[in-house]
Parts: structure tokens; C-alpha cells; sequence
């Protein structure tokens, strides 16, 4: 399976990263060996000084599918979840600035937090409300209806480029509030009032 990432969906994120505003939405893979195995800790890398988490909506793919047409991208996922897209941010920095991959800052063993998936028909996936809070305090607080590309838009324009298959699992990108994490931190996700995952970071 792959991880295919959505970057600068959201307005209010891409403002207080000061990046300019896509016209056609960012796109970057993680490999499989990213994804944090659920019920470990989140180990700080030697290779960075600035972790910041990143809350994301998260949906599954169902089936095979290429050049899918967004009227028919509901069909391609019945799962939705929530994760963490952990980012070496000095390291992105250092990437953006040089005009390299971000793989390093983004794709690295752990970065990848996937919650358990639970039926779409359970929420409001126009209007889902997400949110990360880090040691008792929400961090993040996003809402779908603020996505600047929907969730069947971005199957529609990422499987112009990458088969989707079944099993693949995109993270649809972060709303405002990153921030740092630190050693002993707590991060716990919610899909509405529904606590998904917690992570331990050491
Ligand atoms: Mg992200």
C-alpha cells in the first residue's frame, strides 16, 4: 500500500506557513514503512530539532482506480479516519529553500499516525469536525468545510498521476495550528467527539 499526502488545503494553514496559495493541490508520497505501528511511542529522530504534528482527515481506498471522474470518487472509499503527517520542519525548510524532495522531512519511519477507519456513513464528511489536542490543550481544530480541494476532487486529481489501490490511504491534508511537539507529549486525535487515536512521544 502507499500514502499519498495532500499538502496546503486549507487557507488558514497555508497563511501561517507563509506559502503561497496552490492552483492545483500539493502532492507527496510516504511509504509504508512510515506508518507508526499502533500502540507505540512516537520517538523523537535524532535527525531534527523541530518535529511539528500535523491532524489530518484520512480516507481508505476501497478498490483499483485510475483516472477517476469526481462525480464517481465516492465509490473509491467507504473508511474514514483521522492521523498525524509528522513533519521535520527545519529539514522542509532546508528542502523548500534548496528546491529538493521532501521525503526527508516527511516520509520517515513514524511519521505517519493512522487511526482505526470507521464507515464514512457515520459522519458528515462535508462537515467534519476534527480536532489535536496535545497535553489537554486543542491544538488543532479544523472542519472539512474549510478544504480548498473536497475529498472526491482530490481522488479525482491524485489518480490522474498514482493507480489508486486498495488498501491506499491519503491524508487529505492539515487545518491551521501545527505546532512542536516535545518529548512526553500526549497527542490525542478526535473525529468529532469520538477519541481515535493518542500517541506518546519520547
Ligand atoms: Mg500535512
Amino acid at each position: 500500500m502507499k500514502i499519498i499526502c495532500i499538502g496546503r488545503n486549507y487557507a488558514k494553514h497555508i497563511e501561517e506557513l507563509a506559502n503561497e496559495k496552490p492552483t492545483e493541490p500539493v502532492v507527496f508520497l510516504k511509504p509504508d514503512s512510515a506508518i507508526l505501528p499502533k500502540k507505540m511511542p512516537f520517538f523523537m529522530p535524532p535527525f531534527s530539532n523541530d518535529i511539528h504534528y500535523e491532524v489530518e482527515v484520512l480516507i481508505k481506498i476501497n478498490k483499483v482506480g485510475k483516472y477517476i471522474d469526481p462525480k464517481f470518487a465516492h465509490k473509491y472509499y467507504d473508511e474514514v479516519g483521522l492521523g498525524i503527517d509528522f513533519t521535520a520542519r527545519d529539514i522542509q525548510v532546508q528542502c523548500k529553500e534548496k528546491g529538493l524532495p521532501w521525503e526527508k522531512a516527511k516520509a520517515f519511519d513514524g511519521s505517519a499516525v493512522v487511526s482505526n477507519f470507521y464507515p464514512k456513513e457515520q459522519f458528515d464528511l462535508e462537515n467534519l469536525q476534527f480536532q489535536l489536542v496535545q497535553n489537554n490543550i486543542v491544538v488543532q481544530d479544523g472542519n472539512t468545510n474549510a478544504m480548498l480541494w473536497k475529498i472526491d476532487e482530490l481522488i479525482a486529481y491524485i489518480s490522474q498521476f498514482f493507480t489508486l489501490k486498495k488498501g491506499d490511504i491519503i491524508f487529505t491534508g492539515t487545518p491551521a495550528g501545527v505546532g512542536k511537539v516535545a518529548e512526553n507529549d500526549i497527542l490525542i486525535g478526535k473525529l468529532e467527539d469520538k477519541e481515535v487515536f493518542q500517541v506518546k512521544v519520547k
